[in-house]
């Protein structure tokens, strides 16, 4: 087990573009791991490399038991949309309402090296949409009207000293009660 710090809004990395991964290195599939571990401990349901401060292009996501490591994920289909609320793990406390396709289908390489196309609808496409987004330097807030983004931004003021150096220290909480699904 080994939990990453998290990055918060604000810090450059968040905004940079990823590198395509070229091939699947031990130290890919650490980070993958360590990757998947931090999302659990911060309770969040999709997690992007840059949200850890690294430059590869991999997420990952668990929805509901739909658990996919993504490097260099694709979206090659949409369909629809739909609207729904968002929070991110690297903006917390934060939530918007969001416009996404209401199905995607997406091509990714798993940690083993495959090939695989995996659909999604409802949450579990929301966040295939929310992390690959992050590949790519996009913040679930670029989706906002003007006002409301403002009002999420002043929101974030408060809210950004709890963070210094943009850095989000997870630590590793019994499940309670309290359950923050809404996070990617
Ligand atoms: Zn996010």
């Amino acid at each position: 087990m080994n939990i990453l710090d998290i990055r918060v809004l604000g810090d450059p990395v968040l905004r940079k573009e990823t590198v395509a991964v070229t091939e699947i290195t031990p130290d890919l599939r650490k980070l993958v791991s360590d990757m998947f571990d931090t999302m659990y401990a911060a309770e969040g349901i999709g997690l992007a490399a840059p949200q850890v401060g690294r430059t590869e292009r991999v997420a990952v996501v668990d929805v509901d038991g739909a658990k996919y490591a993504l490097i260099n994920p694709e979206i090659v289909a949409t369909e629809g949309s739909t609207r729904g609320e968002e929070g991110c793990l690297s903006i917390p406390d934060v939530f918007g309402e969001v416009t996404r396709a209401s199905r995607v289908v997406v091509r990714a390489t798993n940690e083993s090296g495959e090939r695989y196309e995996v659909e999604g609808t409802e949450l579990f496409g929301r966040c295939l949409q929310h992390e690959i987004d992050h590949l790519h330097g996009k913040l679930f807030i670029d989706y906002l009207s003007v006002l409301k983004r403002r009002s999420v931004m002043s929101q974030w003021e408060k809210l950004k000293g709890d963070y210094p150096d943009f850095i989000r220290k997870v630590i590793l909480e019994k499940a309670g009660p309290h359950h923050s699904e809404g996070e990617l």
